[in-house]
This record gives structure tokens, sequence and C-alpha cells, in this order.
């Protein structure tokens, strides 16, 4: 597996499982385990996950998956704003933890901006990475400013990533923000790289995916994945997805390729405040 290297000198898998709408249907829960069991056998040892998701029943999906292995899976989870504050990340991380049958996070983020200042999220994050409950820490869905904010603040330094909106037709954090993380190193985690699934009709896709005998999907992760810096997760609950979304790794983009691709998903001309999903 490919990997981006953070500031701390760690690897981190650049192809990993998403978990949204996970644990939303009692019906869908052994199909939802399965998949994040065939992930990890396929090699895709990153999930990222959230208190959100199912609130809280998708990290106790992924705690059935791993079944307390560790070993080879970096375990991605998020608080939600309204959580963030010093003692209220500590406390959510602790539920989370429990749901996920693990003792350790290796990233936390901060799922988006709310009202709890950054120097508190910030001050939770510390804590619980000073007591071993997490390894690093993270965001997500900050902009620019959010970032410079962020790095003004004591230990704002060590976010390790902003896990962002980033597809062939959510190109925004080619403006500014994708240059901003990989000048401070900060993983840039590209969350819904499959558009939630709209892209891979799309003709240009389906052109590119033809030439390179591959699934659409794979085309779409490998285009987000030629970016330096960045990690993505596609959510897959479909076996032949997870299966389909791990070829991604094989595949090059030419220059040929990234012109159809740019013609049919043309790259920012503007700034503009970044997108959420
Ligand atoms: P996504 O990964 O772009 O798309 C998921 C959809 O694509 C699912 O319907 C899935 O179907 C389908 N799919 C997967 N592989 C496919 C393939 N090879 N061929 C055809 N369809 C395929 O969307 P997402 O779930 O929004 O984003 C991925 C992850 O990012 C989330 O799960 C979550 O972990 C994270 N995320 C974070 C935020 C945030 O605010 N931080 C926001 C959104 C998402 P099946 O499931 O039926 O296989």
């Amino acid at each position: 597996m490919r990997t981006v290297t953070l500031k701390t000198g760690e690897r981190v898998p650049v192809l990993g499982l998403g978990t949204w709408r996970m644990g939303e249907r009692r019906s869908e829960r052994a199909a939802e385990v399965r998949a994040i069991k065939l992930g990890l056998e396929l090699g895709l040892g990153l999930i990222d996950t959230a208190e959100m998701y199912g609130e809280g029943v998708a990290e106790e999906i992924v705690g059935e998956a791993i079944g307390g292995v560790r070993d080879g899976i970096y375990l991605v989870s998020k608080v939600y704003p309204h959580n963030a504050s010093r003692t209220g990340a500590v406390a959510a991380c602790e539920r989370s933890l429990k749901r996920l049958k693990t003792d350790r996070l290796d990233l936390y983020l901060l799922h988006w901006r709310g009202s709890h200042p950054l120097a508190e999220t910030v001050a939770g994050f510390e804590a619980l990475k000073k007591a071993g409950k997490i390894r690093h820490w993270g965001v997500s869905n900050l902009d620019v400013d959010d970032l410079d904010g962020l790095a003004g603040v004591r230990n704002g330094g060590n976010c390790a990533c902003d896990q962002v909106l980033y597809h062939l037709g959510s190109r925004g954090i080619e403006w500014r923000l994708l240059a901003k993380c990989q000048a401070a190193r900060i993983m840039v985690m590209a969350y819904s790289p499959l558009g939630q699934g709209t892209l891979l009709r799309k003709s240009a896709v389906g052109t590119i995916a033809r030439k390179h005998a591959c699934d659409p999907a794979a085309v779409a992760l490998a285009w987000v994945l030629r970016q330096p810096g960045v990690i993505t997760i596609p959510k897959a609950t479909r076996p032949e997805h997870v299966r389909a979304n791990i070829k991604a790794l094989d595949i090059k983009l030419d220059a040929d390729d990234l012109a159809v691709l740019d013609a049919a998903f043309p790259p920012p001309k503007r700034a503009r405040p970044l997108e959420m999903t």
C-alpha cells in the first residue's frame, strides 16, 4: 500500500474505508461488517468513522469488524463540534473507544468547526494524546482562514490532517487549501471521493475507465490520489465495490487522461468557500 508521511514521520495508507451511512439500517449491519472485514483482508488498512455516523452505531460496526485487532489498522474517528470542549472531547473520545472496543485511535478529528474555541478543542486533544488514547489529532471541513486560526493557538501546529470534500466534481480545494496543507505537512483526507456515486455515470470517467480496463470508481479514486499528501476513504458496502476501489492503486493517469478529465471537470477559476457534503 502506498503511504503519505505525516510530519511526525508516521506513514498512513493512502486508501481506506469510509463508514458514513453505516449503522443506519439494522438489516444492513451484517453486510457492513463483512464489507469492512473484506477491505481489511484486501489491504485497505485505514478506517474512517465518527460518533455522528448512525449516532454511534457505525463505530460499533467497526468495532465488531476489527474484533479488537489493531495491528495494521489505522483507526480514525471524529468528535461532534458540540462535544468539542476541552472536557467534552475527552469524554466523547472515551465513548467512541468503548464502541470501537479498542484503547486508542490513530487519528481523532474535529468533525467541523462549531462554537467551542479551537484552543479548547486542541487542549482536549492534547490531553487525550498525553493519556495515550489518541496518537494524532486533526480537523475536518476547515478552510484556509480556520487553519490560520488553528495555527495561532497553543499546540495548533500539531494538527496532522484536514479531512475535506474533494472529488472530480468538487475541486475547490485546489485554489488554495490544498497547497496550504501540503506546505504545512497537514495530510489532506479526501471525503466523498466518488461524489457519493454520482461521478461514476459521467462519460469522461467512463472513457478513461475503458482505456485502463477498470471500474469508473477506480479512475475517480486514482485522480484524487494523484496529488501528493492526499489520502482518501471511499465508502462501499457491496463487496464488488470494495474490490473495484482497490484497483485505483494500480492506475496511473497520464497527461492525456488528466486533460480529458480537466475538460469535463474544470479546475477552480476563483476562490470559493470550502464545500461540505
Ligand atoms: P463516496 O465514498 O464518494 O460514495 C459512497 C457511495 O458510492 C456508496 O453509495 C457506495 O455504494 C458507492 N460506491 C462505492 N464504491 C463504488 C464502486 N466501485 N462502484 C459504484 N459505486 C460505488 O461517499 P461518502 O460516503 O460520502 O464519502 C466517503 C467517506 O468519507 C464517508 O463514508 C465518511 O467516512 C467520510 N465523510 C466525511 C465527511 C466529513 O464531513 N468529514 C463527509 C462525508 C463523508 P455501496 O455502499 O452500496 O457499496
